[in-house]
């Protein structure tokens, strides 16, 4: 069994929710982009902890994940998220775009029904601020059927700990499988 997938979200984990005057943790640096689609004249403010890019840099090298971004930033994750934070462009779940007004419009996590048919049969360590219990009863089952499932969520108000990615790479050391190649942890097209 090849390592498992490290899916990594974006909003609530690396760039946690602002406080009531809109400012990230103090902790985070305010970066100003512009994802596809929007104008040089109008871009995004976003907070990033520099200190989030060594730390997954520190997971990446262990082999003993393949990370890729999971996040509605899509394919902005690895052109605008992954050089702020010092990391390679990392591969991206393409999610759908689907025209909803919560992120569990059927009780769970709306990426998941996309990610469970990209991940085939594949282990994960899945972290997202947004898990509903219906995700974790996912979880559960994948796992009691040799799809090893691990989800991690952080406070999305306080974001990313240096105790998850402690967990990740617990976690992924207990799972039945070898570490990849070094080459197989770089960047690759879009997994499929
Ligand atoms: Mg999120």
């Amino acid at each position: 069994m090849r390592p498992p997938y490290l899916l990594l979200d974006v909003d609530g984990v690396l760039i946690p929710f602002p406080d009531a005057e809109g400012a990230g943790p103090a902790t985070h640096t305010r970066h100003d982009v512009v994802p596809i689609g929007r104008s040089a004249d109008n871009p995004v403010t976003i907070w990033l902890n520099p200190a989030h890019g060594p730390l997954l840099m520190h997971v990446i090298r262990t082999g003993l994940v393949i990370p890729v971004w999971c996040t509605s930033w899509r394919q902005d994750a690895t052109t605008l998220i992954s050089p702020l934070l010092g990391l390679p462009p990392l591969p991206y779940v393409d999610l759908p775009r689907p025209q909803i007004t919560t992120s569990h419009p059927n009780g769970y996590l709306w990426k998941r029904d996309h990610v469970d048919v990209w991940l085939g049969d594949s282990p994960v360590i899945w972290i997202d601020d947004d898990f509903t219990s219906l995700d974790h009863e996912w979880a559960a089952e994948r796992t009691t059927h040799d799809q090893p499932t691990v989800l991690i969520q952080p406070d999305p108000y306080v974001g990313l700990l240096a105790e998850h990615l402690v967990e990740i790479l617990g976690r992924a050391a207990l799972l039945p499988i070898a570490p990849a190649p070094a080459s197989d942890s770089s960047c690759e097209a879009e997994a499929a």
